[in-house]
C-alpha cells in the first residue's frame, strides 16, 4: 500500500501546525511543516545581507544552501540549515517574512519541492503549508484547507509569540499577517488557495476540538476506504 498522505493548508496563524501535530500524532503519521523550509531559506538570506525581494540575488545564493529536515526523539521536527540547527532562529518575525518574500520565487519553490515529496514517499505524512493539495501533492489522499478571520489569526499568534517572551505588538503582528496573506495570495507561483477536491473549514466558527475531529474523520474515511479496497 502506498503512503497516506494530508495536505492541510491555509493561511497565516488558521490553526494548522497544531492541528496537524495533534492528527500526527494521533494517526502515528510525520507531521511536516513545510513553511520551516522557507524559512530556511529567508534566514539565510537575512543572514548574508541578500535582499528577499531580489529574485536574481536569491537565487545564485540556492547552491549555497542545503536544507534538512531531521526529528528529535519526541518526534519534533528540528530544521538544520547548512549543518546548524536553526530550528528557533527560523521563529523570529523579522523571518517569517523574509520567507514569504522568498517563496514567491519560482526557484526557491522549485529548490523546495523535491524535498517535500520525498518525505511523502517515505513516509505517511501530514503535512502543512500553502500549496500542498495543489502542487506538492496533488494526488493526498485527504486534502484540508483550514481558514480563520485575520484578526482572530493575528490574535493567536501574538499570544504564541508573548508566551514565547518576544517582544511584539498585537498592531504589529495584526499587519504581519495581513501582508503575509496578501503575498501569499497574490503571487504568480503557487498562490494560497484551496484545492478544488479540498474541505474547507473555518476555524473561528469551529475551534480546535471540532476541527481536531473533523480532521480525524476525514483521515479515518480514508484509511477505511484503503482497507476496504485491499
Ligand atoms: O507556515 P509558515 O508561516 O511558517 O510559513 C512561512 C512562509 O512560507 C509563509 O508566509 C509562506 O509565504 C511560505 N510558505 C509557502 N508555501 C508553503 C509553506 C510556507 O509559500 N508550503
Amino acid at each position: 500500500m502506498s503512503h497516506v498522505s494530508v495536505a492541510l493548508d491555509g493561511p497565516s496563524g488558521a490553526g494548522k501546525s497544531t492541528l496537524a501535530r495533534m492528527a500526527a500524532k494521533h494517526f502515528g503519521f510525520v507531521y511536516v511543516d513545510t513553511g520551516a523550509l522557507y524559512r530556511c531559506i529567508g534566514l539565510f538570506m537575512l543572514r548574508n545581507g541578500v535582499g528577499t525581494e531580489d529574485a536574481p540575488a536569491v537565487e545564485s545564493k540556492l547552491k549555497d544552501i542545503h536544507v534538512e529536515l531531521s526529528y528529535d526523539s519526541d518526534g519534533v521536527q528540528r530544521m538544520i540549515l547548512n549543518g546548524e540547527d536553526v530550528s528557533e532562529a527560523i521563529r523570529e518575525p523579522r523571518v517569517s517574512m523574509a520567507a514569504s518574500a522568498v517563496s514567491a520565487i519560482p526557484q526557491v519553490r522549485a529548490f523546495l519541492l523535491e524535498t517535500q515529496r520525498d518525505m511523502a514517499r517515505r513516509y505517511d505524512v501530514v503535512m502543512d503549508g500553502r500549496d500542498i493539495g495543489t502542487v506538492v501533492l496533488p494526488e493526498a489522499q485527504v486534502k484540508i484547507f483550514l481558514t480563520a478571520s485575520a484578526t482572530e489569526r493575528a490574535r493567536r499568534r501574538y499570544r504564541e509569540l508573548v508566551d514565547k517572551g518576544m517582544d511584539v505588538s498585537f498592531e504589529a503582528t495584526l499587519r504581519d499577517i495581513e501582508a503575509r496573506d496578501k503575498n501569499d495570495s497574490t503571487r504568480d507561483i503557487a498562490p494560497l488557495r484551496p484545492a478544488e477536491d479540498s474541505v474547507v473549514i473555518d476555524t473561528t466558527e469551529y475551534g480546535l476540538e471540532d476541527s481536531f475531529e473533523f480532521i480525524c474523520k476525514a483521515v479515518e474515511r480514508k484509511l477505511q476506504g484503503n482497507r476496504d479496497s485491499e
